[in-house]
Formats: structure tokens, sequence, C-alpha cells
């Protein structure tokens, strides 16, 4: 198969040669640009989906593609067994402006996360004992699809299916801070969560909860684990979410807009915590990768901005206004969730369990949005899609809530 012909390349063979694992989309995109995608056949969609939360500065952003072509042409790849400048470039931004000191570089969310939980219980049990093994984590959140992440995530039919799981992890009610009291003890080692969980709805972290986990962690000598993941990296209005909450993790988690559409995670610990490793204890052939890293070093660059920052809540307030014109008219949310462009909107009563099909219909009306679980709508645009994308790709989106509803009537009679 010449693979520059496209119109060999078609959705069937998706069917024929990719593990049934996705349920992908009937148009091939193959062209993006700031927050438009054009398929196959030259059709233009607006995303709101943003590569789930990735493709945090848009399609092919020009710093981006100026970064990845400079060094493409210098240094694709060494190893961990030597460094590389941008890694180290990356590092000292990520240091710079966060809580931490010491950065591993790894290459999914998954496997940053994996890392975080390995680290949080190599460290409990050189430090402490053998038996302070437990990590309580909360329902509904998701960490990744590794055995360990997936098994700490708080969905167990991702988990269910695949023999033994690794032990001692429970699951408690988000924002249930007694919840958390009556599981924390000497033997934990770690606390992890999402301060907004993305994939398990858009539930915001309050306040009180993340402080009274703080105080927790501390009382009893556990480590407290934050996935930022999804809601990091600018999405929320902050580089990071905890900033907003006046409290810092031990542990921080980042991947997704990372990259900007690069594949590459971090994680990020204190000089004490990181003390306890050594070579060898763990590792990864492409974490820290100089292609991955430059491309990070210049999203990174872009995004830490207060102009950026700014930016999504005005985004957002544009989004929400767009949404309660469609909800005037159709009555079909009953609230919006999560923060910043990490956007929720709970479909009502009537709709619930049918996001998928709010989906289906706004690819047809040729806009990208995304689902969190079955009766969340979830919209993680570009941080810098224009107001005239938002009220262009929110137009072609009506259509497509009015069609649901169309359908929904006619089934019902
Ligand atoms: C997407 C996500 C992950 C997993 O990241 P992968 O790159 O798919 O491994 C982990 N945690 C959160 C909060 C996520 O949203």
């Amino acid at each position: 198969m010449n693979h520059n012909n496209n119109h060999l390349i078609t959705r069937d063979i998706f069917d024929k040669v990719i593990l049934p694992v996705y349920a992908p989309a009937q148009f091939i995109p193959v062209k993006g640009k700031g927050s438009r995608v054009w398929d196959q056949n030259g059709d233009e969609y607006i995303d709101f989906a943003g590569g789930i939360a990735v493709n945090a500065l848009g399609h092919c952003h020009p710093n981006l593609v100026q970064a990845l072509h400079e060094q493409s042409e210098k240094l694709w790849h060494v190893s961990n067994v030597f460094t590389n400048e941008p890694a180290l470039c990356l590092a000292q931004k990520l240091i710079d402006n966060t809580f931490a000191d010491r950065v591993f570089f790894a290459n999914s969310g998954a496997e940053a996360n994996e890392a975080a939980l390995k680290l949080a219980r190599h460290y409990a049990i050189e430090k402490y004992s053998p038996y302070k093994t437990k990590i309580i984590s909360f329902n509904h959140s998701f960490h990744g699809r590794t055995f360990f992440t997936v098994s700490v995530g708080g969905q167990a039919k991702y988990s269910d299916g695949f023999g033994p799981k690794p032990a001692d992890i429970v699951h408690v009610p988000f924002n249930n801070l007694d919840a958390v009291k009556s599981v924390i003890d000497d033997h934990t080692c770690a606390v992890i969560l999402e301060p907004v969980q993305g994939e398990g709805g858009l539930n915001s972290a309050t306040v009180e909860f993340l402080t009274g986990v703080r105080e927790l962690c501390d009382q009893f000598n556990a480590l407290l684990i934050f996935d930022e993941v999804q809601c990091g990296m600018g999405r929320t209005g902050t580089l990071f979410t905890y900033e907003q909450y006046g409290i810092a993790p031990d542990i921080l988690t980042s991947a997704k807009a990372l990259g900007g559409g690069f594949p590459i995670s971090a994680m990020l610990t204190t000089e004490a915590i990181s003390s306890i490793m050594y070579p060898g204890v763990h590792g990864t052939t492409y974490g820290g990768n100089p292609l991955a890293c430059a491309v990070g070093c210049a999203a990174f660059d872009t995004i830490n901005k207060g102009d950026i920052f700014a930016g999504v809540s005005a985004k957002r307030a544009l989004f929400i206004a767009e949404l309660e014109k469609i909800n005037q008219k159709f009555d079909v949310f009953s609230q919006y969730k999560g923060k910043g462009l990490l956007l929720g909107a709970e479909l009502n009563i009537k709709y619930q369990g049918k996001a998928r099909d709010f989906l289906n219909l706004a690819t047809e009306f040729k806009v990208m949005i995304l689902n969190a679980g079955t009766s969340v709508l979830r919209f993680t645009p570009s941080l810098v899609i224009s107001d005239e994308e938002i009220k262009d790709g929110m137009a072609r989106f009506a259509k497509a809530v009015e069609k649901v509803i169309s359908v929904c009537q006619s089934q019902a009679i």
C-alpha cells in the first residue's frame, strides 16, 4: 500500500487492522490549523475537543512547529544513558514555576502516574515501614491504563477482567473529607486525586476538601499526589490548578497539554522525597526525549503567560453564555461543571445517558466535542481559540442539539 495515496486509506481499514478498543468517528482528520480541522473530503470542523485537552495551543501552532523543526535537524534521541539540553531546559522551567525541585520525564499520563505511585510506595517503605503501602484514591477518578494506574483509578469497569490487581488500594467518595478520615492511617503511603476530575465528569475539588486532605496527609506522613494530567498546564486559568487552592502537593503529574500534541509527561516532586531514589530504581527509554522536550519548552513558554490565563476565564464565560443560549431554547443542561476550559455541561434528567448521541450528531454538524461519562458533555478546546471560532462552533452545535431532540422525540412517539 502506498501510504502517500490518501484516497486508498479509508475508515473501513480501522475496523480491520486496529485493536478494537476504540470507536472513532467516521471521518478521518488529515489537517489542522488552530481550532479548525479538515477531513479527507476537505470538510472543515471546529475543534472543541482539542485532542482531549492536549492541543492547548490548537493545531500546528507556529511556535511548536518551529521548535519541532529546529530540533528535528539537531538530535532526536539519545536515551537516558546520556542527558540532553531540551530535557534540562524543560525541567528547569517546570521547577522554576512550581513547588517542585525534581522532575522525571515519561511519555504518557499513565507512565507519570505509575512513577508517582511507585515513588510514593518506595518512599514510605524506605523511610517508614514495609507495611506503609496503602493508597487512597477516589471514586470516578482516572489515572491511566497501566495495570497499577487503572487499579488506582476509581472506575472498576476499567480494571476488572485482567486478573489479580495490585493490592492495598482503597477508593472513597470525592470531596468527602470524612470518608478520607475513616480510611487514612499510619499505613497509608499516598492519597492521589485530580483537583478537577476529568474523565469522571468534571468534578472540582472544594477548597475545604483539598486543604483537609493536605492536613490529613501531613498528620499520617502520607504523600499527596495531584494528577494534573488533564487539568494542568493553563487549562483552568493558572499554570497548575493546585495554585488556586493555596496548598501544594508532594508529587504532581503533568502530561496532555505539556507537549501540546507531542507525547510527553512529567512527574514533579520535592528534593526530600526524590532523595530516596537512585540510579536504576526506575526508568524509561524515551523519557526526556529531545524532540518531545524541545516542543515542551516551546509549549511551556507560550502557555505560561498572564494573557493566556486571563483568556481562559473570558473564553469559559463565552462558552457558558453560548451554551446557555442553547439551553434556553432546548432545555438540555442542568448545570455547568469544571474549571476554565475544562468545561462540562451536564445533561438534564431528560437526556441522562445520551452524551454519546450529542457527540455523534455534533460531528455530523462539523464540530468536535467530548463526553465525560454518559451524562456530561465535555469541552476542552485550545486555550487560544478565538471568540469567532467559539461562536461558529456553538452555532453548529446548536443544530446538533436540535437534531438530538427531534430524534429523541420521534423515538418517544
Ligand atoms: C488522560 C489522563 C491520564 C492518562 O494519560 P495517558 O497519556 O492516556 O496515559 C491520567 N490522568 C488523567 C487525569 C487523565 O486525564
